[in-house]
Order: C-alpha cells, then structure tokens, then sequence
C-alpha cells in the first residue's frame, strides 16, 4: 500500500548498500581479512584526535540542555557560522558572512535543503555522468526531472556542447561534483569558466535563473597539489553544499553546511526559505554537538597520505594486471573500465574472488566499476592477488 513514487525508488534502490551487505554476509562466511569489500565511500581514517578531545570537553564543560538542546535557530549557532564564513573567507578570498551559511545534515540534507527550496514541480536539475546516484532520488523528492549529460569516457570532464544544448527555460539547477564521485576527476579552472558563460548566456537568453549547485564532500581530498577552483568566483547563483563526511571522518554525524552567498539573486529570500526548509524537511536542523564539534575543529584535516598511498598502491596494481583506469585526482575512488560490456556480469564474476565492486549503471554510466578504496592498505595489498586471478578469467 505503499505510494506509487515510494515504488519506483524501491526497485531502484541503492545498488552500492546492496553491494555491502553482501560484503558482511560474505566477511561472516570467509572471515573479514579474506573479503576485500570496495562498495561504501565510509572512511576508514579515523577522524583526528582533535574531534574527540573537543567532543569531549563540550560534553563535559557545557550546559547539557543546550548542547543537547534544539538549535537555537534552523540556520545553526550564528558562532559556529560565522567560524566557518570567515574560514572560507580565509582559504578562497571570498567575503561570506555567518549569515551565508546554513549549517545542515551533511551534504545529502543540504542538497535536499536547496533542492526543497528552489524546485517547482517538472523543473529540471542537470548532472552530468557519471554522477552520485541520490541525485535523482532528492530531485525526485521535489517532483523535479532530471537530466543526464552523457559521459565523456576519454577524460570524465564535462561534456561541455552537450550542456549547452540540454539547457532549457526549465531548467533550474546544475549540480557538479569536484573531485568527484566516482571518477575522482578535478574539473579544470577553464571547463569551470566556459559552464559558467553558457550558464550566463542561458540565463539572458530564457530570462530565467539557474543555479549552479557545487556539491563538494571530498574538496579536501585533492592529491599531487591539485587545485580545486572554488565556484562561487567564477558564477554568481552558485550555491556551495560542503560536508564533514569524509573530510573529517565523520559520516554517521551528519554534519555539513551550504553557502548562500549575497551573490545569488534574491540571496535573502533563498536564504530564509533554505533556513525554513531545513526544519520542515524533518531533520529539524543539524545536530547542535556537532556544529559546536567542527567550529572547534576548523583548521583540522585528515590524513590524505593514507588515502594517497592506497591510491597509487591499487591504481598501479590494477594497470599492472592489465585493468584501464583514469588516475584519480581527488576523492577516493577508482572508477575501471569493465572488460566486458555488461559490468555487472563483471562485478558478479569479481564476486567469486570476493572483490566487491559496483557497477558503474548506479552512477549512470554503465561498462565501468567503481572501487572505494577508503579501505585499510592490508586489503588494498592482499586485494591485489584477487585481482590478478580475476584479470586472468577476464583476460584482460
Ligand atoms: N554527494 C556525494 C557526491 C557523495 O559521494 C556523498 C556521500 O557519499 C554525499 C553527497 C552525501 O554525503 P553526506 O554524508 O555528507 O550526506
């Protein structure tokens, strides 16, 4: 009796927890250290000792009925937010104030904040491919569509004519992912300037607005010096949704914020409807604790060397067993090209050698595989062998 929308996103379900559980049931059967599970983008750095140094003097030097309390407002503590702007302000050269943020529930309830906030029922969102999944899922959630822009498979940047030509009078919103998810792909300073003049352009020509929405939970992971261009500068209705998921190893915390800079058209109503929507979505807020937690912790990273070694470590031992693969920029994840067309028969038969993989069809860009290799370096080494055996049956 479920509702008829609730049925589609049954059967469409996500593959990648899917593909998880199967990793307990197979660690249950053959023992974990023989399971090399690459499914979940769930760290496996420990967040720094500095977390849990502040979580604990929060717990036992504040009042329990505020830390434990509401938020004092559905935007977060106007400390907290203005720690951040001024943070932001420092590392980018922007000139955000605390009333641009709007601290969330990680980036998924941010991306739902804004999507909740700016979509009329059939307005388009476009994501370019290969894209995290939930995309259509919280473009759903508003009645809004979603439009693909197929991948370019020579280098994962966004295939900018495509763009141009999908961009209609409906079309509302624009999500980019950098680094991205599941390609580990930077887009360039220059892609990011010629999509902000078509967006310039488009906007003129149907006398519409259409917002740029940069979902950045790895920013921070960006290897070999990489820069990853912050996109307020470069559009003005761009709308930044940042997390602490991966950057601080805090995924089951649910913490992160956007950024609604004066900027973006009409910024105080985006601003006051986004703050509304954050509570009656039904997460009334974010956590209060863990807003306090990351103002403390605004300076702190995680350790990128531990991601960096895995990186090279799987990415050089997948080329040497004769897999195609782009070499990750950022983020943690390996997106293969699948020897055989239909890659999930390639994940299944990877199943046999306990390598859990998901097929590349969950980020709308079937005949790849995506690896998470947020995994300890014992399974990345002791993976190897497996993957040796499997390019053997593949032939690769
Ligand atoms: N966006 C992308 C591209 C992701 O990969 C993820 C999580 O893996 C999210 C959003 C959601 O992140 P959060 O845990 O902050 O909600």
């Amino acid at each position: 009796m479920i509702a008829e929308k609730m049925k589609g996103m049954v059967a469409n379900s996500s593959a990648i927890r899917a593909m998880f559980e199967e990793g307990n049931r197979l660690a249950e059967i053959y023992g974990a250290e023989n399971v090399f599970d690459f499914s979940l983008g769930n760290p496996n750095v420990p967040a720094p000792e500095a977390v849990k140094k502040a979580i604990i003097e929060l717990v036992s030097e504040s009042d329990p009925i505020v830390l434990h309390g509401y938020t004092n407002s559905n935007s977060g503590y106007a400390d907290v937010r203005e720690t951040i702007a001024n943070s932001l302000n420092e590392r980018f050269g922007t000139s955000f104030e605390g009333k641009n943020i709007i601290m969330t529930v990680g980036a998924a309830g941010g991306l739902n904040v804004i999507l909740k906030t700016l979509l009329n029922p059939r307005d388009e969102v476009i994501a370019f491919a290969p894209y995290f999944g939930e995309y259509r899922s919280y473009t759903n959630n508003f009645d809004g569509v979603l439009v693909e822009i197929s991948p370019d498979k020579e280098t994962f940047q966004p295939k900018l004519d495509e763009f141009e030509q999908k961009i209609t009078a409906k079309t509302k919103a624009v999500i980019v992912n950098t680094p991205n998810n599941p390609t580990g792909v930077v887009y360039s300073e220059d892609t990011i300037k010629k999509m902000a003049a078509i967006m310039e352009a488009k906007q003129k020509e149907f006398g519409t607005e259409i917002y740029l929405i940069s979902d950045e939970p790895y920013r921070e992971l960006a290897y070999d010096g990489v820069e990853v261009p912050y996109l307020t500068k470069y559009y003005d209705n761009t709308i930044v949704g940042y997390s602490y998921s991966k950057s601080l190893s805090l995924p089951g915390e649910r913490i992160g914020y956007l950024v609604i800079p004066d900027e973006v058209t009409d910024s105080e109503t985006v601003l006051s409807a986004a703050n509304v929507a954050n509570r009656i979505l039904g997460f009334v807020n974010a956590p209060t604790l863990q807003q306090k937690v990351v103002a403390k912790c605004i300076n702190e990273k995680t350790d990128l060397s531990f991601y960096d070694r895995n990186r090279e470590t799987l990415y050089n031992g997948l080329l040497e067993c004769g897999f195609e693969c782009i070499k990750p920029q950022g983020a943690f994840y390996l997106f293969v090209k699948s020897p055989i067309a239909d890659e999930k028969e390639f994940c299944s038969i990877a199943k046999k050698y306990n390598l859990l993989l998901v097929p590349g069809s969950s980020f709308a860009c079937s005949g790849y595989v995506r690896l998470a290799y947020c995994v300890s370096y014992e399974t990345i080494v002791n993976s190897l062998p497996k993957f040796k055996e499997l390019a053997k049956e593949m032939k690769c």
